[in-house]
């Protein structure tokens, strides 16, 4: 779509105010809107934005970065393919951005950036990478007093469940529908008031394009339900974790062959799977500082939660880190892909994608194997046998994983400067300000912020 299709639209529409929207290194989706009177101009030179925002965490509290200061400008520039109404804010719409110099070079501390970059290596590989994120949230009520409390206790996969949702769950998957974005499957979860709702795989930078999107869907369609879609990792500590997995299979550049398949392998997955799961599990320990990093991640990601705690992978083995689906009956082929339990919805999803994938190609580059199977929970498995299998215990706080981060030369490579510095401060600082806070101040500070 170009500039002019999109200016058309939105006035057809009767739109107002056009959304241009970023997400940023504390994972929380920020942006400025333009009225429709300048959307032309606009999408040709941006809306300018402070560089300072990419130093700001989630707490808005702004870090010291070199360059990331109070001077300096950089300018989002949206991507007219990303152009939708939005069905559940009266005369909106909304532009995914990138983050654009002034001398129109993409700014390095661009996550949206990152995640092209890596795809472009993937590219130079022969691969095409198809993916989705397979969100886990929790609808919940406010009390009178401003706590939250979920707003129902219904079973896992009950239809009790369903019936309680179905008025918002509707309209959520009707909003995602009218954004041009189809859900595979929906359920009550096993958390009260938790949902889950997979969406169809997307390729390449369309997939983290389609989690900003479905963030912004299941909250705004919750709001005008008088509730509270809340996508913090563990939202209620007694309760069941938000997942937000992610789902990818690598293609060839024709989109035709799925990679990752091998009839004649005993769990159907090619040479390229089982280097690529190499390599995303030797990262894995830092790789969570992006899939799984703010600080209430770490509530989730524990043993005997399905969330996984360990870095090793087994065949529809839902305590391991990467879980491989059984294949669908008659699609074998196509239907082949991998599941990263270990990550969750407060992610920036271009930074989650990218860092998957960096992992991935390092791994097919190197030729590294990711060990044999696991088909227990490796939980239950003694500190030895995990010793001799070479599966670890994941990083159990968002400090102790932006430490792996910190000496990951590969993600540091990949993510590269300033990004990864300033992604690392900033996190680093949400690790020293909730750390001396107590629980109910992490809660407060996650509950709404994804
Ligand atoms: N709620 C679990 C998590 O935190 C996932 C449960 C499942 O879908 O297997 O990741
Ligand atoms: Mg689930």
């Amino acid at each position: 779509m170009d500039a002019q299709t999109v200016e058309a639209q939105a006035r057809n529409a009767g739109v107002r105010l056009v959304r241009f929207l970023y997400c940023d290194n504390g994972g929380a989706i920020r942006g400025k809107a333009t009225h429709v009177n300048h959307l032309a101009e606009r999408i040709h030179s941006g809306i300018g934005l402070t560089v300072a925002m990419q130093a700001m965490n989630m707490l808005d509290q702004l870090q010291d970065i070199p360059g990331m200061g109070a001077v300096g400008e950089i300018r989002l520039i949206p991507d007219p393919a990303t152009f939708t109404l939005l069905p559940y804010a009266p005369h909106s719409a909304t532009l995914l951005c990138d983050m654009v110099r002034l001398d129109h070079e993409p700014w390095a501390a661009c996550p949206r950036s990152f995640l092209k970059r890596v795809l472009a290596r993937a590219e130079d590989m022969g691969i095409r990478v198809l993916a989705t994120f397979e969100n886990e949230f929790m609808l919940a009520r406010r009390r009178a007093d401003g706590s939250a409390e979920p707003f129902d206790e219904s079973l896992c996969f009950s239809s009790v469940g369903m019936a309680n949702a179905a008025g918002v769950i509707d309209e959520i998957v009707l909003a995602l529908e009218q954004q041009g974005i189809s859900v595979e499957q929906y359920y009550p979860e096993l958390g009260h008031g938790q949902q889950e709702m997979p969406l169809s795989p997307a390729w390449g930078v369309r997939a983290a394009d389609q989690q900003v999107l479905f963030r912004e869907t299941a909250r705004g369609v919750a709001a005008r339900y008088g509730l509270v879609a809340s996508l913090a990792p563990k939202p209620f500590p007694d309760q069941a974790g938000n997942g937000c997995h992610i789902h990818f299979s690598l293609w060839d550049l024709s989109q035709q062959r799925n990679l990752l398949y091998e009839a004649s392998d005993r769990f159907g997955l090619s040479e390229t799977a089982y280097h690529f799961m190499g390599g995303v599990l030797s990262h894995l320990p830092a790789l969570v500082a992006l899939t799984c990093p703010s600080f209430n991640s770490y509530r989730r990601l524990k043993p005997r939660m399905w969330s996984s705690a360990y870095t090793c992978w087994g065949p529809d083995n839902r305590e391991g880190a990467i879980r491989v689906p059984s294949l669908f009956w008659g699609s074998e082929s196509n239907s082949a892909n991998l599941e990263l339990k270990s990550s969750d919805p407060s992610s920036n999803p271009y930074l989650a994608l990218g860092g998957l994938i960096a992992a991935g190609l390092d791994g097919i580059a190197r030729r590294a194997s990711p060990g044999e199977a696991t088909h227990v929970d490796p939980d239950t498995l003694s500190a030895e046998e995990r010793e001799r299998r070479g599966i670890r215990r994941l990083p159990t706080s968002l400090g102790e994983a932006l430490g792996e981060l910190e000496r990951d030369e590969v993600l540091l490579d990949a993510l590269g400067e300033p990004l990864s510095r300033a992604y690392l401060t900033v996190k680093r600082s949400e690790w020293e300000a909730f750390r001396q806070q107590d629980v109910a101040f992490e809660l407060k500070h996650h509950f709404e912020k994804f």
